[in-house]
């Protein structure tokens, strides 16, 4: 589904099957956010097959984090896709990270990480999205900014009426909240976040984040 011109989001709408909702950024560095599942990674093929786009020109991969309904459908790519994750993540998925791959059945990736992302700025061609590290829902997990149009692409750290969940290894509640509260400071006109519903407007955005402060912290 084209949201800009070369900014694509393929949501995850089955409710049988737990999976990431994607997104795909066109242009000089075609970019994959948060690929999701192995099993049901065709899902996001045909959704950009429909916008005319080929998976296959896809050269960096950036993950929110490392959970396997994000990142399991890495190995997909060959060596020369650039992988990206923030360090303190990449350190996670190497020991407790690991656990919920175990538990979950689901391969653990296999080809390295070669991009480590911090706080600042990504330039992806003409577009600049914002790192934003928020722990909580994971250690490293990160935010992802796009200024010009006010997109916050915001993995599990904040969803339409709720937040990421913080009783798997390495969530930290208070660590949520702080990141939620960060991101609430900023202008935003797009939501994303890694499951569920896309929040539109700057008005239904602030009373989101209202609500799940008010909720949860
Ligand atoms: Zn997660």
């Amino acid at each position: 589904m084209k949201l800009f011109d070369d900014f694509y989001v393929y949501p995850w709408t089955s409710y049988q099957e737990n999976n990431c909702n994607t997104i795909f950024i066109d242009g000089p560095v075609p970019t994959l956010i948060d690929p999701g599942h192995s099993h049901l990674f065709n899902h996001v093929v045909e959704g950009m097959a429909r916008d005319g786009k080929s998976a296959d020109t896809i050269k960096l991969i950036v993950c929110t984090h490392s959970h396997p309904d994000h990142i399991e459908a890495l190995d997909h790519f060959d060596n020369g896709v650039l992988r990206a994750i923030s360090r303190e993540e990449h350190g996670y998925l190497q020991e407790e990270g690991k656990e919920l791959f175990l538990m979950s059945g689901c391969q653990a990736p296999k080809k390295p990480f070669k991009l480590f992302l911090k706080e600042g700025q990504l330039t992806l061609g003409d577009k600049t999205l914002q790192v934003i590290p928020t722990p909580g829902h994971s250690p490293g997990s990160i935010c992802l900014y796009w200024e010009k149009e006010r997109v916050l692409i915001s993995g599990d750290t904040a969803f339409y009426m709720g937040v990421g969940r913080t009783d798997l290894p390495g969530g930290d509640m208070a660590a949520l909240g702080q990141s939620i509260r960060r991101l609430a400071k900023f202008r935003i006109e797009y939501l994303i976040p890694g499951h569920g519903e896309m929040v539109r407007g700057d008005k239904p955005i602030k009373r989101n984040f209202e609500l799940i402060l008010g909720e949860f912290f």
